[in-house]
């Protein structure tokens, strides 16, 4: 029945909280530590290096599951999943700056369009591992739309809070794939209080980002893919745009993880967390030295998947960041909407909002020369282009009248 996903060993040890380091027991169910901050999962790693070699993953199907040592779910059969493709990394040769060392990670081709699939498998996974039956959570689109995919393959029941502005394709693609969407007239963080109030009386299981601790190690498969794409090796510097930070946490936490089984050797990447100037808590905090950031007040910006004003994850991307020596960095809605436009007439390209920020700061970087056009960088596309709204195309032609051909110049 899961012949696609044979059983293998797993190597879980235990949670650990990512501020105050304390332990908690693997296989059963957690939101935050008792700090109320975020947990992240730990490995006998040594045990991975001895189980699984490189060319034992070569061998298998280039998809997220490929990784499965380094992963939580202890049982094939609880794997959630919608064919979870390794995604292809473009070269981006025509853009500015780089000598030809920009590549684009195209997150889009994922189930339901977004790398969020990647993130909801692994926690719709191992909530059915846990017996959890509802889920809830605060969106502002795409993270919704996975939860809904997966949740309802999965069996579960799944309560989803949208801001009044999320973009109305995310919320009709949640309720065509069986979830429950509520609109509500607030922000990001109030969907998330009610998720938090309704814990109690309807008893979901509170799935905000960072809140339950597998999304992370869905995202980390971004970092152990990226590595095996590139023969074991890592580029010089990931732009990643960041909302929750997930992604971020994640793939710093899978170099890491590399690193210490001897599979990455050299420097590890600068990690760049790309935020919108209208909506910038992380690179407010990273400016002034900070270890938490202050909640934004009112946010505003077109790539709806980074408008977080607070995320509880905040000093694990500022830490990641720093250990990395990267930086954090914001760009105006003005740039990312120029810097799409750009990577889509010059590369045939179309990226998602979010994506286009990465390249619009990869630029700005390169003239501020806290990169330079020799490192090799990796841009994140996060989403499918096609999830947005486009500019208007109105060009038509009426087979009633002559043609004139020297239109088509
Ligand atoms: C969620 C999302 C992000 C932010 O990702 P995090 O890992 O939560 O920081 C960026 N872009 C898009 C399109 C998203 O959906």
């Amino acid at each position: 029945m899961h012949d696609s996903f044979p059983e293998t060993p797993t190597f879980v040890t235990h949670l650990e909280c990512g501020m105050e380091r304390d332990h908690y027991a693997a296989d059963q169910l957690h939101g935050l530590s008792q700090a109320g901050k975020p947990l992240l999962v730990k490995y006998d790693l040594n045990q991975i290096a001895l189980s699984v070699s490189q060319a034992d993953l070569a061998s298998r199907p280039a998809n997220l599951w490929r990784y499965r040592e380094f992963l939580p779910v202890r049982k094939s059969e609880n794997i959630v999943s919608l064919g979870e493709i390794q995604t292809p990394l473009i070269p981006a040769p025509n853009l500015q700056g780089g000598k030809g060392s920009i590549w684009i990670k195209d997150e889009g081709r994922l189930p339901t369009g977004s790398f969020k699939a990647r993130g909801l498998c692994m926690a719709v996974s191992m909530a059915k591992e846990l017996g959890v039956t509802k889920v809830a959570m605060p969106t502002n689109g795409n993270a919704g739309s996975a939860l809904a995919a997966y949740g309802t393959r999965a069996g579960m029941k799944s309560y989803i809070f949208c801001p009044e502005d999320t973009p109305e394709i995310n919320v009709r693609e949640i309720a065509a794939q069986g979830a429950q969407v509520w609109r509500v007239n607030g922000l990001i963080n109030d969907c998330g209080k009610i998720v938090a109030q309704g814990k109690e009386s309807v008893g979901w299981f509170d799935f905000s980002t960072l809140k339950e601790p597998y999304r992370i190690e869905g995202k980390k498969t971004m970092g152990l893919e990226l590595a095996d794409q590139m023969g074991w090796q890592v580029p010089d510097v990931i732009f990643y745009p960041t909302g929750g930070g997930t992604g971020l946490i994640g793939m710093w936490k899978a170099f890491n993880e590399l690193k210490e089984i001897g599979w990455l050797t050299g420097k590890l990447p600068r990690m760049v967390a790309v935020q919108a100037s209208g909506c910038a808590p992380m690179v407010k905090a990273y400016d002034e030295g900070k270890e938490h950031a202050d909640l934004w007040e009112n946010a505003h910006t077109v790539a709806a998947g980074i408008r977080v004003p607070v995320a509880v994850g905040d000093f694990l991307i500022l830490r990641a960041v720093r250990e990395s020596q990267g930086f954090a960095t914001a760009v105006d809605d003005a740039q990312i909407t120029a810097a799409l436009d750009e990577v889509s007439r010059q590369e045939g390209f179309l990226m998602c909002p979010e994506g286009a920020a990465t390249y619009a700061a990869y630029k700005q970087e390169l003239i501020s020369g806290r990169i330079s056009p020799d490192e090799s960088a990796v841009l994140f596309n996060c989403a499918s282009g096609l999830k947005y709204e486009l500019p208007p195309a109105d060009q038509s032609i009426d087979i009633t009248q002559p043609i004139d051909f020297s239109l088509f110049t």
